[in-house]
This record gives structure tokens, C-alpha cells and sequence, in this order.
């Protein structure tokens, strides 16, 4: 099992046939390129035959786009040093 930057949205299935719910558990992978060919190939294969799969799909890829142009926050936010002087 891998673990994709997108790997927190998995839920962990591993049907052979897809159904609507496949397609949104199953994207994470297949955005993160994780998906076995077999398994990538039935998840297309739906997608071309279900415009509402085929919508929601694109609209995840534009959602991963999005997340990942954006700038990653700081591993170590700045955090004070000192306690303020009033303190001491
Ligand atoms: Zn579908």
C-alpha cells in the first residue's frame, strides 16, 4: 500500500467493478498515479461510459491542481522564544 500525498483521502477499497462511490474512493489513487493498470483501465472504462463520473472526476483533478499549486505552509511555524517580559 502506498502513501500518496493524497493518501488521507482513501478509504480503502478494493472492488473489482466500479460504482459512483468507487469512482470518488477511488480517485485519490489514481491522481496520485497509484493505481494498479488493471484497475486504472476499469476505472477509465467507466468514466466513458458515466458523464456523472466523467464531471466529477474532472472536478476532483481540478481540486488536486489547485491544492498542490499551493504554497506548503512552514513546517515549524514561528513560535515565540521568550515569554513576554510582563511574564517573567
Ligand atoms: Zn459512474
Amino acid at each position: 500500500m502506498g502513501n500518496g500525498t493524497l493518501g488521507w483521502l482513501r478509504r480503502g477499497s478494493s472492488k473489482d467493478e466500479f460504482d459512483p462511490d468507487d469512482i470518488r474512493s477511488n480517485c485519490p489513487d489514481y491522481f496520485d498515479e497509484e493505481m494498479a493498470p488493471a484497475h486504472e483501465a476499469k476505472f477509465q472504462s467507466h468514466m466513458n461510459d458515466c458523464p456523472g463520473c466523467s464531471t466529477f472526476v474532472n472536478i476532483f483533478r481540478a481540486t488536486v491542481v489547485t491544492l498542490r499549486d499551493l504554497p506548503r505552509p512552514s513546517a515549524s511555524p514561528a513560535t515565540p522564544t521568550a515569554a513576554p517580559a510582563h511574564l517573567s
